[in-house]
């Protein structure tokens, strides 16, 4: 049980809480030693009871001002496993805030509020064994508690220390670099004899050079480090923390290493990465190509969308700066073309291949990239290997390839060559020439225009087979009448009872009680979260509930169900996260049905 963490905003695996001491620490923070005087920005708010070795101690008297570290045996790496076991430490359950000190080979659920990582300084500059040792902890203990890594942070590498999962840091190393002469900022480890002026605007830094000496060095990097941690915040609060890593991890080779080692811990950060978000995703280098959204949007477009117009020719266009794509000047051109006559997919670094129905599906109007007309070859192979995966399982009877040269045509050609599939070319210099429409036009000659019906339907459709699953389209709207006007569309069924709501801003559905039963009695897996006999009003705690799917992921509509209540909501928290907490809001509910 926590009683004295809480989590408020997430950020893949980066989060904002709350501390609650007496007078509550804003998390991830810097917090030191309730009895050291170390200068500068930093919360004394620690309490270590000390190492049982070598003799036994009583349990601490704690209070709820200070995090208590519990007693604990420091025993030296490598310690053989039976030995470790033998003297374990059984951990008090005490009624004040406390933290219990861990490895990644022991570490379980201590009931504490907080957890330290043992040896947490022997990681620095081991990219494997960090993300292995965090991520191990992290998954062993509730995800409603704190991990503490001593010894480690400095101003260059907390960005990435947080992203990885850590939420308080202390001062220790940037105290010590200070004490030999090394003055840290966010990009470097200077030598203090080294530097001419001083980089910062920080109280310390506010002297003549000659008269700044390493006491005044540790106090800078004291307040370089807590500065940076007010970044990180604000970051993780405007969920986007990832495009700040993906520039900032640059600054070290190790933390280079650390960020990427951790993108190929996919499943520890898929679980943790929202299915929607408000702010737009940058995409400025070929790492943003291995971002969870990025990666799950591609895996859901060829894994669970169907395509349901490839009874006609299959038109593939460039994308366009302005999204929805359809409102841009040049697809409007397109479609003056093309005339609802053909399927529409746009090609698109980093996103891949965005089937029409999907346009305004987080993150395909969501994302923002840096245009050059020059495609790297790991664009080049990314884009080409999604395209290729998409049209495997579609039987377009023409492939239309209305794009500009170089990236794309490299694109169509290998995976036509793949494929074995010819694509027809119908640019001539640039896709929205006369030249080059009036070929498109006439290439679809001969193709009746689908009704607009089939359209939205379709739109639905596919909606549902990337939100819930593969069959969710035709499960749950088999029978379907769609009002209102693209994109703001109402899914009904076919007595006007309403089903669901295209939210239009994330490109989403937003199921009524209605819908959500059709999802519970179709055989598509229904994310379902149980609750205690009680009528949720706004929001479900994670107290109330007694399980959750484990696929849950903050933003998945979800089902609510328990003996007195039957109803539908946004997910706050992951499936994972909801079982194991136990603070805080998991669902914000949208509507309940008493029974
Ligand atoms: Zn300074």
């Amino acid at each position: 049980m926590t009683d004295y963490f809480e989590i408020h905003e997430r950020d893949s695996a980066a989060r904002v809480g709350e501390l609650r001491l007496a007078d509550s620490v804003t998390t991830p923070a810097l917090v030191d030693d309730v009895d050291t005087e170390t200068p500068g920005d930093c919360r004394h708010v620690l309490d270590d009871a000390g190492s049982r070795w070598p003799t036994e101690q009583d349990a601490p008297d704690g209070d709820d001002s200070l995090l208590t570290v519990l007693p604990h045996r420091g025993l030296p790496a490598g310690t053989p496993d039976e030995v470790a076991e033998a003297f374990a430490v059984d951990y008090p359950d005490v009624s004040f805030p406390s933290a219990a000190v861990v490895s990644s080979d022991t570490a379980t659920d201590h009931g504490s509020d907080a957890y330290v990582l043992a040896g947490a300084p022997g990681y620095v500059g081991h990219a494997s064994a960090f993300v292995d040792a965090v991520s191990t902890v992290r998954e062993a203990i509730p995800a409603d508690t704190a991990l503490y890594l001593p010894g480690v942070a400095t101003p260059r590498n907390v960005a990435t220390l947080v992203y990885a999962g850590v939420d308080l840091v202390d001062p220790d190393r940037a105290v010590v670099r200070g004490t030999e002469g090394r003055y840290l900022t966010t990009d470097e480890a200077y030598f203090l004899e080294d530097l001419d002026e001083l980089p910062c605007a920080c109280p310390a830094c506010q002297q003549p050079r000659d008269e700044f000496d390493r006491e005044d060095c540790v106090e800078h990097n004291v307040n370089a480090l807590a500065a940076e941690l007010r970044r990180v915040r604000r970051r993780i609060r405007d969920g986007r923390l990832r495009d700040y890593i993906e520039g900032q991890a640059r600054q070290d080779n190790w933390l280079t290493a650390t960020f990427r080692r951790l993108d190929q811990q996919y499943s520890y950060l898929e679980e943790r990465t929202p299915l929607i978000r408000r702010a737009d995703l940058s995409a400025a280098s070929d790492d943003s190509l291995r971002r969870v959204e990025i990666q799950r949007f591609a895996e859901r477009v060829t894994d669970r969308y169907v395509p349901r117009f490839d009874d006609r020719p299959l038109v593939l266009v460039p994308c366009s700066a302005r999204k929805p794509y359809s409102d841009s000047q040049s697809h409007k051109q397109y479609h003056d073309a093309i005339k609802w006559r053909a399927h529409v997919v746009s090609m698109t670094s980093p996103i891949g291949v965005v089937p029409q129905e999907l346009e305004l599906t987080y993150p395909a109007q969501h994302y923002d990239s840096v245009v050059t007309g020059n495609w790297t070859a790991t664009e080049i192979e990314f884009v080409s290997r999604v395209l290729e995966r998409y049209l495997e399982g579609t039987d377009y009877p023409e492939i239309i390839a209305h794009i500009p040269g170089e990236g794309y045509r490299d694109i169509c050609e290998r995976v036509a060559d793949s494929l074995g599939r010819e694509f027809t070319y119908t640019v001539t210099d640039h896709p929205t020439t006369a030249d080059s429409l009036g070929n498109l036009a006439a290439e679809l000659e001969g193709w009746d225009r689908y009704p607009k019906r089939e359209r939205e339907h379709n739109t639905v459709r596919a909606v549902a087979d990337y939100q819930f699953g593969a069959g969710a389209g035709d499960e749950l709207f088999d029978d379907l009448s769609t009002q209102g006007r693209y994109p703001q569309l109402r899914a009904d069924d076919a007595d006007g009872e309403q089903l669901a709501a295209l939210a239009q801003q994330y490109g989403v559905l937003s199921l009524t009680t209605a819908g959500a039963r059709r999802w519970v009695e179709s055989d598509v897996h229904t994310k379902t979260v149980e609750i205690e006999p009680f009528v949720p009003h706004g929001s479900v705690l994670a107290p109330g509930i007694t399980d959750a799917s484990d696929d849950i992921r903050v933003g998945d509509d979800v089902v609510i169900r328990g003996d007195a209540a039957f109803g539908v909501g946004r997910a706050q928290m992951s499936g994972p996260e909801m079982q194991s907490s136990t603070r805080g809001i998991a669902v914000q509910m949208r509507h309940v049905d008493e029974q």
